[in-house]
């Protein structure tokens, strides 16, 4: 096996274990305490861009493995630089971010007062000790022509390296999106599959301490600490960054929804330790986190971040492990006349009041591509007929096709301009056309659906899958076999999708090339082979 490499002379220079003396930190009198390792060891990340700023964040983590992160006492203070140049010559702005101990010592640092559509590198010190030099981005003006953004999911930290973090990294885009599945919470004891390197504790996540130990160990990992230092970030989730397959309250083992919902809070406080998100608007409350979110990229993109597990409907037929497989979560309707529950019109994947907000905001952008940001698969998928009926999943939106429907017929009778859905969790690739009517092949497309393949995370069995095209008529490009991510660049005229592959995850210096380009052209809903 390859050693890791780490990404460039710079991460290596000023990032990782490095404690650097810096001048200003200590000119300006803030508290220089004798750090017993760097403080900076899980690294530095930009999120929720504005026109005028972004959120900067770090976690104090001197020890990072140890169980207290090497951090007691109260919150502390820290200096921050901001500069228009990666060199910090120019420095536009300094301050001071607290780290608090009531947040694991995270900070969250909202920075207003930048110019719009531009990049800006930045970097916390706090006495000797340097953090490395990250990038964040503010959000473009009216009028902006183009935008980059790599989009990806599921990396299972034990199947592979995160090669096609470090790559989409060097694509230098605009920005970064994470779909889901940034973290298992699992530990793989029983499948025979490789593993290239173990979970932390070797067990499931399931108290604040393990979900903490888990996510740190992410974080350590080079490949993924590079990316979030160079490319800022938006974030959704999908359920392994609590529990498999888990909707609302309601886990995947039948558990008592109370004592999910403390292990809820626990994941979601700790999502939001390691996170660039919003204080205040993502900080949790118990088992509850704000995560929903829209940024408007200018006029050019309307990004629509949507979550697709805190307030969803229970699954369909859950509870009969008969049908499900002995499984809670998702399972395999193989007659849904046979389970009513799953055509019920109340049943959401995003919940009623979630629905009205996306609705409202597709309804009233201005901007000439609508992207959602999604979870799971939103096109419908048979899989497999019985009878003379065809079989679905129950965790993705074929278990909630009466929500589905409703957001379908939105999209067309809203006329909202370019809709796009960007995918993760199922670990392929996949080019979808969206239909207000899956039924009617005649139907013209409404909306185009891009669903990335896993960073890390094993794929479903390719030539099953395969077998479901025929009777899917709108899925374009379907490819399970390959690991890695999605390119976007952006005009006022075509959205260009590249999947990207890494060509081994037992590799830790693996290759990157195009498996297939697809581009959507505006006014002309569907993906295209370029
Ligand atoms: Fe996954
Ligand atoms: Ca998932």
């Amino acid at each position: 096996m390859a050693g890791l490499i780490l990404p460039s002379r710079r991460t290596l220079l000023l990032g990782i274990g490095a404690v650097a003396v810096t001048a200003p930190a200590i000119a300006r009198g803030l508290a220089a305490p004798a750090w017993t390792g760097n403080p900076f060891s899980l690294g530095v990340a930009a999120g929720a861009p504005a026109a005028d700023g972004f959120v900067l964040w770090t976690r104090l983590a001197p020890e990072p493995l140890a169980d207290d992160a090497g951090m007691s006492g109260p919150s502390r203070a820290i200096a921050y630089e901001i500069a228009s140049d990666d060199n910090m010559h120019h420095i536009v702005q300094r301050g001071s971010a607290l780290a608090e101990s009531q947040w694991g010592y995270s900070v969250h640092k909202t920075i207003k007062g930048l110019k719009p559509g531009r990049p800006y590198w930045y970097r916390f010190t706090s006495g000797p000790a340097s953090s490395a030099i990250g990038r964040a981005q503010t959000l473009p003006p009216p009028g902006a022509d183009r935008l980059s953004f790599a989009y990806f999911s599921c990396s299972h930290y034990e199947y592979g390296y995160f090669a096609g973090y470090r790559h989409a990294a060097e694509e230098n885009p605009d920005f970064g999106i994470f779909l889901g599945d940034y973290i298992y919470e699992y530990a793989d004891t029983s499948s025979k599959r490789v593993k290239v390197r173990t979970h932390s504790g070797g067990k499931e996540c399931v108290t604040l301490p393990e979900y903490r130990a888990r996510y740190t160990q992410y974080r350590l990992d080079p490949n993924l600490q590079y990316l979030h230092q160079m490319v800022p970030s938006l974030v959704t989730w999908d359920d392994h960054e609590v529990q498999n397959d888990y909707a609302d309250k309601w886990g995947e083992d039948f558990q008592d929804p109370a004592a999910f919902l403390e292990r809820r809070a626990a994941a979601y406080r700790t999502f939001y330790e390691f996170m660039p998100v919003k204080p205040v608007f993502s900080r949790p409350l118990g088992p509850n986190m704000r995560l929903y979110d829209r940024y408007d990229f200018g006029d050019l993109m309307r990004l629509d971040i949507i979550d697709g597990r805190q307030y969803r409907s229970r699954e369909a037929c859950y509870g009969d492990p008969k049908k499900n497989e002995g499984h809670g979560g998702g399972g395999h309707v193989e007659t849904p006349s046979a389970c009513p529950e799953l055509m019920q019109a109340d049943r959401s994947m995003i919940g009623l009041v979630q629905e009205k907000w996306l609705f409202d905001g597709l309804a009233t952008s201005k901007a000439r591509w609508n992207v959602i940001a999604n979870d799971v698969l939103m096109a419908r998928l048979r899989q497999g007929k019985k009878g003379d009926e065809w079989g679905y999943w129950t965790d993705d939106w074929d278990g909630y096709p009466a929500s589905r429907d409703r957001l379908m017929r939105h999209m067309r009778d809203s006329k909202v301009s370019n809709p796009v859905a960007i995918t993760g969790d199922i670990h392929s690739y996949w080019a979808n056309d969206l239909k207000a009517d899956f039924d009617d092949e005649k139907a013209p497309a409404i909306g185009s659906e891009l669903v990335g393949t896993s960073v890390t995370s094993y794929g479903p069995p390719y030539d099953v899958f395969k077998g479901f095209l025929p009777d899917n008529p709108h899925v374009k490009f379907f490819d399970s076999r390959p690991r890695g991510y999605v390119s976007v660049a952006l005009t006022r005229e075509a959205m260009t999708a590249k999947f990207q592959v890494t060509s081994d995850i037992t590799d830790a210096n693996a290759t990157k090339s195009t498996l297939a380009t697809f581009v959507v052209q505006d006014g002309k809903p569907g993906p295209v082979a370029a």
